[in-house]
């Protein structure tokens, strides 16, 4: 292939901007090129785990519970922080109620989060909460059979630290290469 440059490279000096022209080069936008490919749920033997014995809790009781203990570490702050003697333990007590109320917080947008979306990641990158049939909340973990080398696969929960995570099933056996993204519409519904 001739490798012509029809571009412009001069300038003056400061900063110079080739103004490229691309005419016989090869331009490829987003990694290896083409969609990555897509597998059923069949086809990948996918497989949900229930955790905590398989117990759930009603929706609305979790939103109930997170406006509930939210205000009470908001109460139980406001005493350590302005009522209290300045004392060590206060100090942990006051981080202590902190806690919880960043807890009860992220409970509250977890649950509304579930109605429309009704499938969050939850815990340690493995454990996903997800809406059933009734509006229950179940959690659950993963695991798929690898569609390349017949492994054992699991869900995670990855991405960069502040970017956009991504829920990934990931092969034990290649799990550099052997990837799928999960679309979680296309998980089986949890019958209550
Ligand atoms: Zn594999």
């Amino acid at each position: 292939m001739s490798s012509d440059n029809y571009g412009s490279l001069s300038g003056d000096g400061s900063i110079n901007v080739g103004v490229g022209d691309f005419r016989g080069a090869n331009v490829r936008v987003g990694g290896s090129g083409g969609e990555p490919p897509t597998f059923t749920p069949e086809e990948l033997h996918i497989v949900r785990h229930p955790a905590l014995g398989g117990r759930s809790i009603q929706s609305e009781r979790l939103s109930a519970f997170s406006i509930i203990t939210g205000i009470c570490s908001l109460v139980g702050l406001y005493f350590t922080l302005f009522q209290a003697f300045p004392r060590p333990q206060h100090a942990s007590l006051g981080s202590l109620f902190l806690f919880t109320f960043g807890l009860s917080v992220s409970f509250y947008v977890i649950s509304a989060v579930l109605k429309r979306r009704r499938f969050e990641h939850l815990l340690f990158r493995k454990y996903y909460i997800e809406a059933g049939s009734q509006g229950r909340l179940h959690l659950s973990s993963f695991t798929a059979q690898c569609p390349w080398c017949q492994s054992r696969m699991h869900l995670r929960n990855v991405g960069p630290k502040n970017g956009p995570r991504q829920d990934v099933f990931l092969c034990e056996r290649n799990p550099r290469q052997h990837t799928i993204a999960l679309d979680p519409t296309a998980l089986d519904e949890i019958n209550e």
